[in-house]
């Protein structure tokens, strides 16, 4: 279809019935926006996480069922048919307590997709009721039937292919009708009709999925922020939102911890050239950040990322002077026990690596035992937690002089773990040992992008 668009809706956008009623407005508004694809209500997701931990008594449960049900109810409230609607969302919460009480006798990575995609399940039925409400056409689509995964559960991997066959079997038909197809983010299924997720945020990473299938013009992405800013608004007060990026840069923003994209977001539009919009559903007319090839300009600084919770291992072999393939030995471990290493750094006797905390859906990434009794068989293993990442993005800083230096003069007072520096010309990264990160993020946004 021409100029089709997909339009993704975070959990703020879609999280009560005041942003619902800006979100339908932001979709009636674009006559090319077919396809809607939601999060769950603001706050779910994590209920429900907490929930399928297993760890939950009898009154924990109760508070958070009722608090699942206030935040749908005040929705319904404002809309008709409320006794159905309310049914529907009291069918969920009767699985929801079902699912909850057997994570009690065993918590697993499947069980807690499952519990999670109540969320989606529930946002997406609702926002369909709201159009309706407003008079505007609009079907529920069950995401379930396209969104074909591995069964990694917690963070599974996406099967393009599969994707776009069963995308233009059920869903592309549905498009020449007169009515808004409303879908699911996040939630997939595997090969057996098992429910799996994408990992937290992985509702960016289904629309753009959804607009690859399908060969969508435009993918939107709708938040609480009116675009990319040139780092989180929360953390720098000065940030300021960012016109255009290219993919490269949007993609290191989001791998270094930019919230406002998930990281593979940037994937499946990239493969088709698709240009990404990110904007407020909340304040559309403010405009927002497109995300492309290529941009009009190519600064050496376009933003800085933090990313907390890495785990630093040094691994020092007395044997390493002059020996080969000790890299290819410690790799093959980490390889064997599935981590991905993220920042390396060598010395003649040791080797440094990160790994991310990760995104997965049940938040359950804890370095194997079994790993590190491995490589202590070979090297000595110090292993730090807990520390802080911050990214430097922009455009061929290793080959600029004097780049460095002003960095390193903003980070004067803190002691840095680890650098990298070269690997790309699009990041430079400081892995900080501690200390107050929102202060390092200002000083940093200060003298790089406040000139
Ligand atoms: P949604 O629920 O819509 O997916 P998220 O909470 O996942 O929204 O992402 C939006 C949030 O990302 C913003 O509210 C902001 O705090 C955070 N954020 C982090 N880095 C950036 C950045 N560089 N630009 C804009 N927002 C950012
Ligand atoms: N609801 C999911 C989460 O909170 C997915 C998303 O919002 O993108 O992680
Ligand atoms: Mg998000």
């Amino acid at each position: 279809m021409e100029n089709l668009d997909i339009a993704k809706f975070g959990g703020t956008s879609v999280g009560n019935f005041e942003a619902m009623q800006s979100s339908y407005k932001v979709v009636i508004g674009n006559s090319n926006t077919k396809v809607v694809v939601v999060s769950a209500c603001a706050g779910v997701t994590n209920m429900l996480v907490e929930l399928s931990s297993g760890q939950c008594d009898d009154k924990k449960i109760d508070e958070i069922i009722d608090k699942l049900r206030g935040i749908h109810k005040e929705i319904i409230d404002n809309l008709d048919d409320k006794e159905q609607l309310s049914e529907h969302i009291e069918s969920h919460l009767s699985a929801i307590r079902k699912e909850t009480l057997l994570a009690n006798k065993g918590s697993s990575d499947q069980l807690t997709d499952t519990l999670v995609s109540h969320g989606e399940l529930m946002s997406s039925y609702l926002f369909v009721a709201l159009f309706k409400h407003f008079g505007t056409k609009a079907r529920w689509f069950d995401v379930r039937t396209i969104m074909r995964t591995d069964s990694k559960f917690s963070k599974a991997k996406p099967l393009p292919d599969e994707i776009r066959v069963l995308a233009r079997d059920n869903l592309m038909p549905l498009l020449n009708e007169d009515e808004i197809i409303i879908t699911q983010g996040f939630i997939g299924s595997n090969i057996l009709g098992e429910t799996t997720t994408l990992g937290r945020g992985g509702s960016d990473y289904s629309a753009a999925l959804i607009g690859e299938a399908l060969d969508a013009a435009t993918i939107s992405i709708w938040t609480d922020v009116p675009g990319v800013y040139t780092t989180d608004p929360r953390v720098v007060k000065n940030a300021r939102p960012i016109a255009e990026l290219s993919y490269i840069e949007a993609a290191e923003m989001a791998n270094f911890g930019a919230k406002i994209l998930h990281p593979s977001t940037m994937l499946p539009a990239v493969k088709k050239k698709i240009p990404i919009f990110v904007g407020s559903s909340k304040e559309p007319e403010k405009g927002g950040t497109w995300v492309k090839e290529t941009t009009t300009t190519e600064p050496n600084f376009r933003a800085l990322a933090l990313r907390k919770n890495q785990t630093l291992i040094v691994l020092t072999s007395p044997v390493m002077v002059g020996a080969t393939g000790f890299l290819a030995n410690v790799f093959a471990v980490f390889a064997k026990y599935n981590h991905s290493i993220d920042l390396v750094s060598t010395s003649e006797i040791s080797i440094a690596v990160t790994i991310d905390g990760g995104t997965s859906t049940s938040g359950n990434v804890t370095l194997s035992e079994n790993m590190l009794n491995e490589l202590r068989q070979f090297c000595d293993v110090h292993v730090e937690t807990n520390l802080p990442l911050i990214a430097i993005i922009g455009n061929n800083m290793s080959q600029n002089a004097g780049v460095i230096t002003k960095a390193f003069e903003s980070l004067k007072d803190y002691s840095i773990r680890m650098i990298c520096y070269g690997a790309s010309r699009h990041n430079l990264c400081f892995l900080l040992s501690s200390g107050d990160t929102s202060v390092a993020l200002n000083a940093l946004h200060s003298e790089l992008l406040e000139v």
